[in-house]
């Protein structure tokens, strides 16, 4: 017998599964069951396809049984693929996963929330500490001769031993403490399996006594049961299945307490034999931006399952999407590499692609259902704008933004339906909070004209619209470029007597020296004195920031902005009769840092600002 230590995530895991973790004790079934049938689908998978295992398949079974006298136990056993000495001390006494420390960090002490990202994150084996003092593990890797055993307390570590057992497989053997001691029971056993695993595909036996009579009369007889319906759901006729039935079976896989949002059932024949059975979660999953996400479609080729791991099943845009892909014509024995070059995969994954943008565009005619879809998913949807440029046009439909003219979200094609009729651009403002854009004074001359502008809030937004120049046939435009306004208004209306301000422009620009591209006189602004913005070709400075947080922009030369001023503004007037010297240097210092600030850019150095203002405050007062 060998005693082994936990790896210390183990230890930290065990921990808060066992402390914080237990409003959904019942869970550990779950778990342990849907172990069994991984177990299994890994033997049967072999057995189809690799001949050293071809007479090894069978009899695929999970049972479980239970003892309530003094020593409370659950017992589960499989027919599955068993694990070695080396796999039962690496599985059950590491976490392969990288993520684990992400994970624990995500935990937010809410023991509903926290119970259901185990299931999540597939911690799962180790939620059977939650109700046991102890766990013994005894298996047999198919294939091999020798059993052996794996025992733990849930503490600090396990042993590993040699053991006895028939035939391959796993046997699980729960030694239950106080707080497990009610589901040493068969109503809660068969509960919890109808609850979670009615669709596990290999049939479930439960073993329990039954006892009839009373007295000397009594008698005790053993019983099996199957409690699990043991069908491939999605192969269903679609006509005979309701509403409830999808929604309880996207419960049963997916560890998701609430509701789906949406389900799309395909059962496609012809060319192509196939059925896909799709779900869209009610809220994002945590690892939604984690590049170690995990993959929401399984693959199953004639119910047979192949693989869960495997992202490349759905665009990475649509990794919120949950489901099952089973193809009858793909073969049994395809590797990752050939599933990468498979024809009638990238098929199915294309027609899948168009019936779930398809879908979501229906779902959108629901506008408080989509904009709870938008809540949660939305930065995905924008993803797809970029990656996929196949299905830009159906994405563009499926994208809302915020606005200066509507509550909540518009689409473009209302924005479009609301366009006045000598307007020729689509308008957006990026670079900063809802809050801080609808203030920015690149917007004045819009709101006066009552053109209505995008509010593109999203970190995201920016990076993704300057690759899009254009929706059905309307240009969209930057307000955060200079040439922005040129189709807004005629020029000359707005930008009096530019010739007057040429001598201010030129000592403002001597002073500012290289901190600016130019200094123009603006025809967007009616209450600031003045504003920043990018020269048509370069990125806007928020751009430059995200960039540069990327590192993208070693090398790049800086790209300055262009100062506007506004001719009418009485700071402005006033410059006008000043001379060249400290004073106009201050203030035309405090013009392009106040317009730096308003679009939401840090300053290189406040206190330089500051200094500045207080200077010009001590004057005034
Ligand atoms: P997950 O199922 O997400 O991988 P678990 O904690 O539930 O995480 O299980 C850890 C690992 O232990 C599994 O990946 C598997 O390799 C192994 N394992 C657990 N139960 C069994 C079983 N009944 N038969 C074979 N292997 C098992
Ligand atoms: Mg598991």
């Amino acid at each position: 017998m060998s005693k082994q230590t936990f790896q210390t995530e183990v230890s930290q895991l065990l921990h808060l599964i066992i402390h914080s973790l237990y409003s959904h004790k019942e869970i550990f079934i779950r778990e342990l069951v849907s172990n069994a049938s991984d177990a299994i689908d890994k033997l049967k998978l072999l057995s189809l396809t690799n001949d050293k295992y071809k007479d090894l398949g069978a009899d695929y079974k999970i049972d479980i049984s239970f003892s309530n006298n003094e020593t409370p136990l659950i017992t589960i056993s499989d027919t599955g693929i068993g694990m070695s000495k080396k796999e039962l001390s690496e599985n059950l006494g590491t976490i392969a996963r990288s993520g684990t420390k992400k994970f624990v960090s995500k935990l937010s002490g809410d023991k509903a929330k926290d119970s259901n990202l185990i299931g999540q994150f597939g911690v799962g084996f180790y939620s059977s500490f939650m109700v046991a003092d102890k766990v013994e593990v005894v298996s047999k890797k198919a294939g091999m001769k020798n059993a052996n055993g794996w025992k733990s307390d849930g503490k600090t570590g396990f042993e590993i031993y040699d053991a006895q057992r028939d035939s391959f497989g796993t046997t699980i053997k729960v030694y239950l403490n106080k707080d497990g001691l009610e589901f040493a029971n068969k109503w809660q056993i068969e509960n919890v399996i109808k609850k979670y695993s009615n669709h596990i595909p290999y049939p479930i036996y439960l073993h329990y006594e039954d006892k009839t009579g009373e007295g000397d009369e009594a008698k005790v007889e053993d019983k099996i049961e199957q409690v699990n319906s043991a069908s491939a759901f999605w192969k269903r006729p679609k006509s005979s299945i309701k509403k409830n039935e999808y929604n309880e079976f996207y419960s049963s896989f997916s560890n998701d307490t609430e509701k789906p949002l949406l389900y799309m059932h395909t059962q496609a024949e012809g060319t192509l034999d196939y059925t896909t059975l799709f779900y869209i979660p009610s809220k994002a999953p945590f690892d939604l931006f984690n590049t170690e996400y995990k993959a929401g479609v399984k693959l199953y080729v004639k119910r047979v399952f192949i693989t869960d791991d495997n992202k490349e099943l759905m665009p990475s845009y649509l990794r919120f999407v949950k489901g099952v892909i089973d193809s009858e014509d793909i073969p049994l024995n395809v590797s990752r590499e050939m599933l990468q070059h498979n024809q009638i995969l990238s098929k199915i994954r294309s027609n899948s692609v168009k019936k779930i943008l398809e879908e979501i565009k229906k779902m959108s005619k629901d506008h408080d259902l989509y904009a709870k879809f938008f809540d949660e998913f939305g930065k995905p949807i924008k993803e797809g704008l970029y990656q996929d440029y196949q299905h830009r046009d159906e994405l563009l439909e499926l994208v809302r933004y915020k606005s200066t003219s509507v509550d909540g979200y518009t689409s473009l094609s209302d924005y479009k339906s609301r366009m006045k009729s000598e307007q020729s651009n689509i308008y957006y403002i990026t670079g900063g909070t809802k809050d801080a854009l609808v203030s920015s004074p690149l917007l004045e001359m819009y709101n006066q004209n009552g053109v209505e502008v995008l509010i593109l809030d999203d970190e995201i937004d920016e990076i993704v619209i300057s690759s899009i120049p254009s929706y059905d046939e309307t240009p969209l435009k930057s307000v955060n470029h200079s040439d922005a306004v040129d189709d807004l208004k005629d020029k000359k209306d707005v930008n009096p007597d530019q010739s007057n301000l040429k001598p201010l422009i030129k000592k403002i620009k001597s002073h500012l020296g290289d901190q600016v591209k130019d200094v123009l006189v603006s025809n967007r602004l009616t209450d600031s004195p003045a504003c920043v913005v990018a020269d048509q070709n370069d990125p806007t400075s928020q751009m430059q920031n995200i960039m540069r947080s990327m590192g993208q922009t070693k090398g790049m030369p800086d790209i300055k902005p262009i100062l506007e001023i506004n001719p009418n503004h009485k700071i402005i007037k006033r410059m006008k009769d000043m001379r060249k010297g400290k004073a106009l240097e201050n203030l035309s210092q405090i013009l392009l840092d106040q317009s730096l600030l308003r679009e939401g850019i840090v300053l290189e150095k406040p206190s330089d600002f500051v200094g500045r203002l207080n200077q010009i405050l001590e004057k005034t007062l």
